[in-house]
């Protein structure tokens, strides 16, 4: 099973990513948790990519197309992968086909999960209360400032990209506003499962 998951930032794809993960047996590949450990090893990328991040705005796509080219070649990758956060851009989106063509694979779906957008904020404050109350830290870029920012470049860079699947017939709808049961079971049927 190969699927792109696409929504704006807080629409649940990471709560969908981990149950697809034990149904189908496969990866969850976000190139934000990939990103995040990059910055807390201070790697090369981490240390340029923090700023960008803590800030809400995109990575370049060099960057994490090189990230995905790589991790697609990993052993663990052999019977598919689930993309969450990737692709953001048109650019990285012809980028994944032409990368995953030259390795002789194809994606299988790619489904949007549709959210209003006047939840989102909620979803991120309650997102920073859990991470809390587990124990943890709330993450850098989940404060208003930020999260606005990240959802300016959803609307200007990553919702063209649903229209760019949605041009070719490949993409599927499903409404990432039901409970997460709701959302897990329309997700399995719009995959076949
Ligand atoms: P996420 O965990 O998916 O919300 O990503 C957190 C941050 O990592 C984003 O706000 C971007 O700064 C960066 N990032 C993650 N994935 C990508 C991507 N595909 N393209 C560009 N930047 C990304």
């Amino acid at each position: 099973m190969r699927l792109v998951l696409l929504g704006p930032p807080g629409a649940g794809k990471g709560t969908q990513a981990t149950r697809l993960v034990e149904k189908f047996g496969v990866p969850q590949l976000s190139t934000g948790d990939m990103l995040r450990a990059a910055v807390a090893a201070q790697t090369p990328i981490g240390l340029k990519a923090k700023a960008i991040m803590d800030a809400g705005q995109l990575v370049s796509d060099d960057v994490v197309i090189g990230i995905i080219d790589q991790r697609i070649d990993a052993a663990d990758c052999a019977k598919g992968f689930i993309l969450d956060g990737f692709p953001r851009t048109v650019a990285q989106a012809e980028a994944l086909r032409d990368l995953l063509t030259r390795k002789g694979l194809k994606l299988d779906a790619v489904v949007e999960l549709v959210v209003d957008e006047n939840a989102l904020v909620d979803r991120m404050r309650k997102r920073v209360a859990d991470a809390i109350a587990a124990g943890g830290q709330a993450r850098a870029d989940d404060n208003p400032e930020s999260f606005k920012t990240r959802l300016e470049a959803y609307r200007a860079q990553t919702a063209p990209v649903s229209d760019h699947y949605a041009s070719r017939s490949e993409l599927r709808r499903i409404d990432g506003m039901a409970p997460i049961d709701e959302v897990t079971a329309a997700l399995n049927r719009a995959l076949g499962a």
